[in-house]
């Protein structure tokens, strides 16, 4: 099974794509976590993501295209965070790259907020974790591994504010893109998270 996650930064994508990769036993793929690697040794990347802006639509479609020419993505993948604009949606077109399902996550903006400015990962495994949602065992510690929790550098106010317009601007509009092609599923990601889980996994029908 094909399928990408949409919505705005903080909606919890992320916290939906764990949940469906362990289900489904399908790759996850996480273009924020792959650039966050490669980021670690490139400064110009670092910045463009620190301030909350996307990076170039042929550089990330270069690396997803490396990504599901992969065996492992053949049976199907988990496409979390691409794609994000009109151009990188008629690249996965042209490359005849197809999904079986486009999940829409919603919230509100105070919602999202929320959970952007309390959200912690772990800085060894990526696993996602919130200060009120979301609770570690153990207070910055990561329960799977026992790495550090730290706060992503780009969910600070400034880019929280920037990513939240980019979002509008450049990846809602993909919302009726996907429509159109009748592989949308719209998810209210305003419930309890495990309320949110229950219904992406229910809208995959
Ligand atoms: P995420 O973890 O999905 O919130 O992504 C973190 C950051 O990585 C974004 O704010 C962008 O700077 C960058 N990024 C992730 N995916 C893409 C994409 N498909 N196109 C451009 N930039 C991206």
């Amino acid at each position: 099974m094909k399928i990408v996650l949409l919505g705005a930064p903080g909606v919890g994508k992320g916290t939906v794509a764990n949940f469906l990769v362990k289900k489904l036993n399908l790759p996850h793929i996480s273009t924020g976590d792959i650039l966050r690697e490669e980021a670690k040794t490139n400064k110009e990347l670092r910045e463009i993501m620190n301030q909350g802006k996307l990076v170039p639509d042929d550089f990330i479609s270069e690396i997803i295209w490396k990504t599901l020419k992969k065996d492992g993505c053949k049976k199907g993948f988990i496409l979390d965070g691409f794609p994000r604009t009109a151009t990188q949606a008629e690249f996965l077109e042209e490359k005849n790259i197809g999904f079986d399902f486009v999940l829409n996550l919603k919230a509100s903006e105070e919602e999202i907020i929320k959970r952007l400015s309390g959200r912690r990962i772990c800085k060894n495994c990526k696993a996602i974790y919130h200060i009120e949602n979301i609770k570690p065992k153990k207070d910055g510690v990561c329960d799977k591994c026992g790495g550090e929790l730290i706060q992503r550098d780009d969910d600070k106010p400034e880019s929280i504010r920037q990513r939240l317009s980019v979002y509008e601007k450049q990846t809602a509009p993909l919302i009726e893109f996907y429509r159109k092609k009748e592989i949308l599923k719209e998810v209210n990601a305003d419930q309890a998270v495990k309320d949110v889980l229950n219904s992406a996994l229910g809208a995959l029908r």
